[in-house]
């Protein structure tokens, strides 16, 4: 649990961490940015997990005072903080870390603060905060994790080193799933092709069984729509109402049409994302590639059309009545 060298992907930013445990060139305050889910509490544990380490290496040795401390929760030297209402207030800030950075750390060699949804924050409160990082303890080392970068004080971000964590390949959120979740080379495409490039909101797909589900109802669907009836089509699109606020479905759409061009165009299952479909896209793959093209672009039409608060249902009649054609 917790070594640099199991995190998949950002190879760059884990290595300037690393660097900086191994040079004795620790900033004081580290500010990581990244989307939900891409990793940003893992990598700040293991960077904290490493500073703390006993041993001084540029890994955490998993076997000394500290390390065993960090793995059983209780680590007296590395303190969570996080917004105890929807913002990240100036009591949170006063409570959680000013009235406790001035006491020394308990017995490990830094005193390490891991701020949650730092990106909350409020003004009064980065204001606050503001002092201590300009005049930090020598033991004081401040990881603020946030998705937002925008959302800080500049006068916070000059007193931060900021580390952007980047979006992972496909393949490489696929490798995960495989190698550490058992999943089928199959599955692992399909889920890596929706998760956006994070291994977080992968892991929550193969959990939440309503984007299963759906996921089945619109490849089912998609399949009957060339022999559906005109009323079928104008029953369906009432139906989609209940995903107007999860547009998922749209995504899962448009996968299948790339999928059908692939498939008509290289003949090879290669290069197909839903491969755990392929006999279906195969059969379903009968039109031309401009046709096949056509449809996907009707489908990122649609979207860029909802965005502008066009009429769901409308905008889903057309858009289907338009996918029915060939
Ligand atoms: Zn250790």
């Amino acid at each position: 649990m917790h070594s640099f060298s199991d995190i998949y992907g950002n190879a760059l930013l884990l290595r300037h961490l690393q660097q900086a445990v191994a040079g004795g060139r620790v900033s004081h305050a580290y500010l990581l940015t990244g989307s939900a889910g891409s990793g940003k509490r893992l990598i700040a544990d293991t960077f904290a997990k490493t500073l703390q380490c006993e041993a001084g290496g540029t890994e955490p040795c998993g076997h000394c005072k500290s390390c065993l401390a960090f793995d059983s929760g209780n680590h007296p030297d590395i303190v969570y903080v996080r917004p105890t209402k929807k913002t990240l207030g100036v009591d949170d800030v006063r409570e959680q870390i000013l009235e406790d950075v001035s006491l020394k750390q308990y017995r490990y060699r830094y005193k390490i603060y891991i701020v949650e949804q730092a990106d909350t924050m409020t003004v009064q409160a980065q204001n606050a905060l503001l002092k201590t990082l300009e005049e930090p303890p020598a033991y004081a080392v401040f990881l603020l994790l946030a998705e937002n970068q925008t959302a800080f004080l500049p006068t916070i971000l000059s007193r931060t080193v900021t580390l952007h964590i980047r979006p992972l390949p496909d393949t490489m959120v696929a490798d995960y799933l495989e190698k550490k979740k058992g999943l089928s080379p199959a599955d692992s495409a399909v889920y890596a092709a929706y998760a956006q490039g994070s291994i977080g909101q992968a892991l929550d797909l193969l959990e939440d069984e309503s984007f299963q589900q759906m996921r089945q109802e619109i490849l089912e669907k998609l399949m009957a729509l060339p022999q559906a009836k005109k009323g079928e089509v104008f029953l369906w699109a009432k139906d989609l109402e209940k995903y107007k606020d999860d547009l998922r479905f749209l995504d899962m759409m448009q996968l299948w049409y790339r999928d059908l061009l692939y498939a008509k165009r290289l003949r090879s299952e290669k290069d197909l994302i839903q491969k755990d479909k392929k006999a279906e896209i195969f059969r379903s793959a009968v039109e031309s590639e401009g046709e096949l093209a056509r449809k996907a672009a009707l489908i990122q039409r649609a979207r860029v059309q909802l965005a502008r608060n066009a009429n769901f249902r409308l905008t889903m009649e057309v858009m289907l009545l338009q996918l029915k054609e060939n």
